[in-house]
């Protein structure tokens, strides 16, 4: 028997994961679905780390923002609970906590995210505000002009590779200010500079970087650094003084959920878990390649409307179209560009000094 009570005859939705898509999908199940279900939210974080301006930590301009999952969930109607899922029965539509709670579901929501791998043995890996001290040893050599060369990587795969070009960006304009017009380099296995955006969106972003003097390798991997030498494949070896990496991802298993070699979970254009009743999975974790808080929260709003009609709302579930939008944080003067595949890049205004201020969750 689940031990986890019975509240009224709702449908259970239990949300494994309280990130972005974990908190959009009890938002937008709050409208589409009120009063027909109730949602549990099972994180063994409970910190929700708004990521974006993480690239700016090392630098000194910005820093990551952190909210309570709790309220963030409270603010979706759902229940907040710390504790992993560590397997399900989907057959049985059970589910079991790290701490060895059995609990039944109607409804299934796979969020867990991605576990972050280092990719480039040797090579500092940028982990995106869990532990940046490395990165900020390097930012450190480089302002102080001990660094000549300076190499921003990432391995091949599912990923999100704007944070590369940030990163980037950001240490060019530290290497004009005082790091002795040290050289930057981005090596990446893209054919060109995000190229997830549009040919258009990489033309000008690659443009943009040739610019401000970063120079670009693509279609080129990382594959080990030792001091002073990183080898790439195609192309042998190239000298450095030091290179970042982003990670590489796999996404968070749980017992019981299907997942293809490195753990992403497929799904159909519903969200819907192949070959699963009932069991849905969005987010970071999904097989779908690009991994961004934008496009986890449209799987969000695509699997909440596939509840809701579920439990005989009148919604009609629209398949997921995903659209992607990001801002650019570049370092200079007007430090924000906005990419959209329609129109390429939009140059426009950014008040950092606003951007970076945390909103509160009302
Ligand atoms: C440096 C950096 C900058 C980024 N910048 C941007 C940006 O500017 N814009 C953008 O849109 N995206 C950006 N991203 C990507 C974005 O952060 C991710 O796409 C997004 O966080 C994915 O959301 P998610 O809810 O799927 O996963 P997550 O946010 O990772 O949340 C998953 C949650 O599941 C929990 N969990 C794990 N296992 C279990 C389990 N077994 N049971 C229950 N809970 C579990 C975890 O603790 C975690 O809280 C950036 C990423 C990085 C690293």
């Amino acid at each position: 028997m689940a031990d986890d009570g019975h509240r009224g005859a709702k449908q259970k939705v239990l949300v494994a994961g309280g990130g972005i898509a974990g908190t959009e999908l009890a938002l937008a199940l709050k409208d589409l679905a009120e009063g027909r279900v109730e949602v549990d939210i099972w994180d063994p974080r409970h910190e929700f780390v708004f990521k974006p301006f993480a690239v700016g930590e090392p630098y000194g301009t910005s820093r990551a923002f952190r909210y309570d999952m709790r309220r963030l969930g409270e603010r979706g109607g759902a229940l907040f609970h710390v504790g992993g899922i560590t397997s399900v029965d989907t057959v049985r539509k059970l589910a079991v906590t790290s701490d060895g709670k059995r609990l039944s579901y109607d409804f299934l929501v796979v969020a867990s995210g991605v576990r972050m791998l280092s990719a480039v043995p040797g090579a500092v890996t940028f982990w995106g505000a869990v532990d940046e001290g490395l990165v900020g040893r390097v930012i450190a050599e480089l302002r102080a002009g001990v660094l000549r060369h300076v190499v921003f990587t990432m391995p091949a795969g599912y990923s999100w590779a704007l944070p590369l070009y940030e990163l980037a960006l950001l240490a060019v304009t530290e290497a004009g200010r005082g790091g002795g017009g040290a050289r930057v380099t981005v090596i990446t296995p893209e054919e060109m500079p995000l190229e997830v955006f549009s040919r258009g969106a990489g033309e000008r972003m690659a443009g943009m970087l040739v610019e401000r003097g970063v120079e670009v390798v693509a279609a080129t991997r990382p594959v080990k650094y030792a001091p002073g030498r990183l080898w790439i494949e195609p192309g042998g070896e190239i000298e450095a003084d030091a290179v970042i990496t982003l990670p590489r991802l796999e996404g968070r298993r749980i017992g019981g959920v299907p997942h293809d070699e490195d753990g992403f979970v497929g799904v159909d254009e519903h969200g819907a878990i192949t070959g699963l009743d009932r069991a849905y999975a969005i987010g970071d974790v999904t097989a779908f390649p690009v991994k961004q808080g934008g496009l986890a929260t449209q799987q969000a709003d695509t699997v909440a409307e596939a509840i809701a009609a579920a439990t005989g709302a009148d919604v009609r579930p629209q398949p997921f179209d995903p659209i992607l939008r990001g801002v650019l944080w570049t370092g200079g003067k007007t430090t924000a560009r906005y990419l959209t595949p329609l129109v390429d890049t939009i140059e426009a205004e950014a008040d950092t000094a606003a951007a970076v201020r945390a909103p509160s969750v009302p």
